[in-house]
């Protein structure tokens, strides 16, 4: 292509910052970031209280967030925050220690077999899902892998038949029982759904093992984690000022039409030209929202088969207060509550975070999910309200609550959809309307896979 071509990136968060540093490294330099909001970072936002930085978004990361990495290396930055640590509580507030065999006397049966299914799931993952963990979705309801391998920080393209992949459409639960895993669940379930990315038996096995491979998996087993001392925006924010053209805050685009071969973009009421345009902002949001985000499809001139398809996406309705307590009430470490991580304890408080160990006078994050894809929505006021009962049953009440946000949340498409092709149809689909597709949809809501998947993107197409 062309190293001149004219640009356009749809939004300023991980996806589309990342974009602009891979393509400026690649020699393409005529780039363009817009960005809706004052700020960029998109869900890696860090605002200070007392001085210091609190998250309200992303959080952590691993020593194999190559992506990461590579923007780190980029701004000459590190992750340098707190040591993360965490216990666990069932739902009256009583402190517990579910793996810890001494402890559980009576569960020793279950705890050592549920190690057995861990190392199975290891093996199996290598060798009857050879190709499981390379970046998108591309082949695999075909029984193909087709992306760029995640072993190692070279992130070598790979492919190859493996049909096998096609279990990787069902929901994880089922994925579990056909290998006769189940138990595995009991570990994975703390960095999936408490982080937010809904239940086992709704959400593609795909999904589930891409961001959770074995490796990453065991780094949150063993707590071998990153955090960043300024937040998870610090990366981004540092991105942003290191690129040769930051992303133009409070742009609002209005509408997008394609046509002759070139992209028009009416920017805060201004038209604007370019060849290319990569969206790394929602392409569909099924609902109206308060905060103001619409879909693609909505302000783009979208064509019958990005509204057919991207109208199959959905997302996880993800809350997120950070409260203040007085300081007695300050909790000494973090909390996972197993309990009410269920489809039948939606609603309820499932992680809070307490992130500096060194003061009571910062404010402790908490997260809750109200959305199941076969019940109805529990509306966001009583979920808020649940989870402040839930802090004080768990012994750590809020005096007040400082900020609050309902995230739009990992977009995904349900196993239906997933089976019948989805992402293979969406890949055939880049670049056909000068059109490119990024962002979390794509790969996985974390901050490593949506720059992976830009990166990618750039390899394969520019
Ligand atoms: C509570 C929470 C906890 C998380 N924890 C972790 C974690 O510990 N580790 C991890 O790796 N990830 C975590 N994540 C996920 C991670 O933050 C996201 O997956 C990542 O930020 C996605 O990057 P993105 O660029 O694809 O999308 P986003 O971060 O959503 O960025 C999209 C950007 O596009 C902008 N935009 C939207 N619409 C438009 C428009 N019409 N025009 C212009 N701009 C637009 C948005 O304002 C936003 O800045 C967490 C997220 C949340 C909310």
């Amino acid at each position: 292509m062309d190293k001149n071509v004219r640009i356009c990136i749809v939004g300023g968060g991980p996806a589309g910052l990342s974009a602009g540093m891979y393509l400026e490294q690649k020699g393409y330099e005529n780039y363009t970031i817009l960005e809706r909001l004052d700020r960029v970072g998109g869900k890696c936002w860090s605002p200070t209280y007392n001085g210091r930085r609190y998250e309200m978004g992303a959080i952590m990361g691993v020593p194999s967030y190559y992506a990461v990495h590579d923007v780190e290396a980029f701004c000459g930055i590190t992750h340098d925050g707190p040591q993360l640590n965490r216990n666990y509580k069932n739902k009256n507030g009583d402190v517990i220690e579910p793996f810890e065999p001494k402890k559980n006397i009576l569960k020793i049966p279950r705890l050592l077999k549920m190690k057995k299914q861990v190392k199975k799931l290891g093996e199996i993952l290598e060798t009857k899902y050879k190709g499981y963990d390379v970046n998108g979705h591309r082949g695999v309801a075909e029984g193909r892998y087709d992306g760029f391998s995640q072993a190692n920080a070279k992130r070598e393209p790979v492919s190859g038949e493996n049909p096998n992949l096609k279990d990787l459409c069902l929901p994880f639960n089922q994925f579990c029982k056909l290998n006769g895993v189940e138990l595995t669940q009991d570990i994975w379930i703390g960095p999936f759904t408490s982080f937010g990315y809904g239940y086992f038996d709704e959400i593609p096995a795909a999904y589930v093992l891409k961001y959770l491979d074995f490796q990453t998996c065991m780094n949150f087993v063993k707590i071998n984690l990153w955090t960043w001392k300024n937040g998870t925006q610090y990366i981004w924010e540092q991105l942003n000022d290191h690129l040769k053209h930051p992303a133009r805050l409070n742009s609002r685009i209005d509408k997008v039409e394609r046509k002759d071969g070139k992209v028009f973009v009416t920017v805060n009421g201004e038209v604007e030209e370019y060849d290319k345009i990569i969206v790394t902002a929602p392409l569909y949001i099924p609902n109206k929202r308060t905060d103001g985000q619409i879909g693609m499809v909505d302000y783009f001139d979208a064509r019958e088969d990005e509204k057919a398809l991207f109208s199959k996406i959905d997302y996880e309705r993800y809350d997120v207060l950070a409260v203040e307590t007085k300081p007695e009430d300050h909790p000494e470490i973090s909390y996972y509550v197993f309990d009410n991580m269920t489809p039948e304890t939606m609603g309820h408080l499932m992680v809070y975070y307490r992130r500096w160990k060194d003061t009571k006078d910062q404010v402790i994050t908490t997260y809750a999910l109200r959305k199941h894809k076969d019940k109805a929505e529990i509306p966001y006021e009583e979920c808020r309200k649940t989870v402040l009962e839930d802090l004080k049953t768990m012994h750590n009440p809020a005096k007040n609550v400082v900020n609050e946000w309902s995230v739009y949340y990992f977009p995904h498409v349900f196993s239906e959809d997933y089976a019948a092709g989805w992402y293979d149809k969406v890949e055939a689909m880049q670049g056909k309307y000068d059109t490119y597709y990024a962002g979390e949809v794509m790969s996985f809501g974390d901050m490593d896979e949506t720059a992976e998947y830009s990166r990618e993107l750039v390899e394969r197409f520019f």
